[in-house]
C-alpha cells in the first residue's frame, strides 16, 4: 500500500510502499476512504509534540471500510464503514480510565502519533475505539467530525451554558462548533488572524453574529471563549473580553507560550482551562448529535499523495473548513 510517512520531525512526509497491515486480535483493518488533516498532524510533523513513534503515518480522522477483522472482533463486520479517532488505546485500569476520563490516561496511545494513522491506503485500529459513521455523511464530509468535531464538541461543553460564545481561530473545529452553538440558541463571535477577511466572511456565512480580528473588541462581552488557534497571546486577549464568571477554554494540544497578564483580567471568578484528547463517550454523544443539528462540514479534498500540500495550506491558513485526504482509487 501507499502511505505518507514522517521519518523525522521538521521534514516533509515521504511516500512509502508498505505491506498492508494485518489486524491483530481485537483489531479491524480498514481500507481508508478519507482521512482529515488536523492541526495536531502539523504539530507532530513540526516536532512540537515530541513523543511520536517514528517513522509514523499521521492522520487520526479516518473514515474507513472494514476490510478484515482480527480474532475476537464483535463490534464490526467486513464492509461496514467506521471512524477511527485520535484516542487509539487506553489502559482501562488506571484511576482516570476507571472514572470516565480515559482522555487523561498516562499510558494512552494515539492514532497517527504512536499508532500508524490514516495518511495511507489501509490502517488497523482497536475495535473498541472505532465508531460507526452516520449514514448521511459522505466519506470526506464525515472525516472532520472525528477530531475537529469530537474535540471541538468536548471544548464546547467545557465552555458552559453561557449565551455569548467567542471562537478564536475559525478553522475546522470552529466551523463545526458554530453550528451546534446556533442550534442550541447561542450567539457566536468569531475571531481570526488580523486581516483575514476570508475567514471572517466564512464565519459570518456559517452564522456568527460578529466576526473580526483577534485584536478587536467584540460588540458585547463574552460568557465563554474557546481558543482553537495555537497562539498563547490569545489567552489574555480572550480573558479581557470575557464577562465575570466566564470561562476560557484552550482547545489545542499545543500552544505558544502564554504571556504574563494582570490578575484583574482573571479575577471575578473567570476560569481558564484546557481540553485534552477525547473519550469514547464524547464520540458517541457527538456522532449522535451531529446528524440531528445537522452539522455540515466544508471540506477541501486532496489526493493522499498531496498530504504535504494539504498540511502547507493548513499552516498558512488557506483552508475554508477542513482538508481531507482521499486515496486515489
Ligand atoms: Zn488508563
Ligand atoms: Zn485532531
Amino acid at each position: 500500500m501507499l502511505a505518507m510517512a514522517l521519518e523525522k520531525p521538521g521534514s516533509r512526509l515521504v511516500g512509502v510502499h508498505r505491506p498492508r497491515p494485518e489486524p491483530g486480535p481485537g483489531q479491524v483493518m480498514v481500507e481508508v476512504l478519507a482521512c482529515g488533516v488536523c492541526r495536531t498532524d502539523l504539530h507532530v510533523v513540526d516536532g512540537d509534540l515530541n513523543e511520536p513513534e517514528l517513522p509514523i503515518i499521521p492522520g487520526h480522522e479516518i473514515v474507513g471500510r472494514v476490510a478484515a477483522v482480527g480474532q475476537g472482533v464483535d463490534r464490526f463486520e467486513t464492509g461496514q464503514r467506521v471512524g477511527v479517532p485520535w484516542l487509539g488505546w487506553s489502559c482501562g485500569k488506571c484511576s482516570y480510565c476507571q472514572s470516565g476520563r480515559e482522555n487523561l490516561c498516562s499510558k494512552a496511545r494515539y492514532t497517527g502519533y504512536q499508532i500508524d494513522g490514516g495518511y495511507a491506503e489501509f490502517a488497523v485500529a482497536d475495535q473498541r475505539y472505532c465508531f460507526p459513521i452516520p449514514e448521511q455523511y459522505s466519506d470526506a464530509e464525515a472525516a472532520p467530525l472525528l477530531c475537529a468535531g469530537l474535540i471541538g464538541h468536548r471544548s464546547y461543553r467545557m465552555a458552559g451554558d453561557g449565551e455569548r460564545l467567542g471562537l478564536y481561530g475559525f478553522g475546522a473545529a470552529a466551523h463545526i462548533v458554530v453550528q451546534v452553538a446556533i442550534y442550541e440558541g447561542r450567539k457566536v463571535f468569531a475571531f481570526t488572524r488580523p486581516g483575514d477577511s476570508a475567514a471572517q466572511a466564512f464565519a459570518r456565512e456559517m452564522g456568527a453574529v460578529w466576526a473580526g480580528s483577534s485584536d478587536e473588541l467584540p460588540p458585547e462581552e463574552l460568557d465563554a471563549a474557546i481558543i482553537f488557534a495555537p497562539v498563547g497571546a490569545l489567552l489574555p486577549a480572550a480573558l479581557k473580553v470575557t464577562a465575570r464568571g466566564g470561562t476560557v477554554v484552550c482547545a489545542g494540544i499545543h500552544m505558544s507560550d502564554i504571556p504574563s497578564f494582570p490578575y484583574r483580567i482573571l479575577w471575578e471568578e473567570r476560569t481558564v482551562r484546557s481540553v485534552a484528547n477525547l473519550t469514547r463517550r464524547d464520540a458517541e454523544e457527538f456522532l449522535t448529535l451531529a446528524p440531528r443539528v445537522p452539522v455540515r462540514t466544508h471540506v477541501q479534498i486532496y489526493d493522499l499523495k498531496q498530504a504535504n500540500e494539504a498540511l502547507a495550506a493548513l499552516r498558512q491558513g488557506r483552508l475554508r473548513g477542513a482538508a481531507v485526504l482521499v486515496p486515489d482509487k
